[in-house]
């Protein structure tokens, strides 16, 4: 199977923190959750990126509401779609909590944030090393795929770090994500940056924050990555046009067959990135 060719859509859901009031399309609830990841994989998304939202519509750790959703997903009998579980959801969550349903619901990947900033005007997000090795042990006994998340390009360091030292394994997969403020500002000077820091064998993806999204997704393409769409990040399709998360998904899979390529199944998506199937 020629893979080259292929793009892998990663759809992020619903994050940890936009409110419904700006978006009614996103997903709360681990009903809606599922529903949304279903027909996002059915327009064309490899990878569905989970987070939880408590009842009052915050981010949660909570395992069982992870556990609740993923079972929701996994009975659409024909759904074959890569699990992404964020450890990221929720700024009061402990190490523990941020990890503890991983075992639980055995996503094939998480995310790994590598790094500490202040998340303006929110508050510091908060990897220390501590958690980060914790973190990387724990993916690795359970054999779950990491996606370094990579707000800024000293984060590309600390997973060097954690290679070095046998805590990640080789070839990673990196997610940059530009344009948080506190992080690395979504241009496309930015994403080649961050690019020429790859090690050779990695496979990567990216996504601008808000209006930076279409050029840093067409760079993208252009620089050989995937891509990353979803509420999580930007709740507008167009100026003033309110997004879905299905709506983004159906636009990257247009992109990708204008630009001569082809969006990734979820089979095709765990070759590109190593993962066996569970
Ligand atoms: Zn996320």
């Amino acid at each position: 199977m020629e893979l080259g060719n292929k793009v892998i859509i990663t759809a992020a859901l619903t994050g940890a923190m936009t409110p419904k009031e700006l978006n009614p399309a996103i997903p709360l609830t681990p009903e809606e959750i599922a529903e949304d990841a279903y027909n996002c994989w059915k327009a064309g998304a490899a990878v569905v990126h989970l987070h939880m939202r408590d009842e009052k519509g915050l981010g949660t750790m909570d395992k069982e509401r992870f556990k609740k959703t993923v079972d929701l997903i996994k009975q659409k009998r024909d759904c074959d779609v890569v699990i992404n579980c964020t450890t990221s959801g929720d700024n009061r969550a402990g190490n523990e909590e941020r990890m503890a349903h991983l075992p639980y619901v055995m996503p094939e990947m998480a995310s790994f944030d590598a790094g500490s900033f202040n998340w303006m005007p929110f508050g510091i997000f908060d990897n220390s090393p501590q958690f980060l090795e914790l973190l990387g042990l724990k993916m690795k006994e359970l054999n779950i795929k990491p996606e370094y998340e990579i707000f800024d390009s000293g984060f590309m360091n600390i997973v060097n770090y954690y290679v070095k030292k046998g805590v990640l394994s080789e070839p990673g997969h990196y997610q940059f994500v530009l344009g948080v403020n506190g992080g690395m500002e979504a241009s496309v000077k930015n994403l080649q940056f961050l690019y020429d820091l790859l090690p050779e064998e990695a496979t990567w993806s990216a996504f601008g924050l808000g209006k930076q999204h279409l050029p840093i997704m067409y760079a993208t393409l252009a620089l050989g990555g995937h891509i990353r769409v979803g509420l999580e990040d930007n709740v507008y399709y167009s100026k003033g046009r309110l997004a879905t998360n299905v709506g983004f998904v159906e636009r990257a899979v247009r992109v990708i067959k204008e630009f001569g390529k082809t969006p990734a199944t979820p089979d095709e998506a765990r070759q590109i990135l190593g993962i066996k199937k569970i």
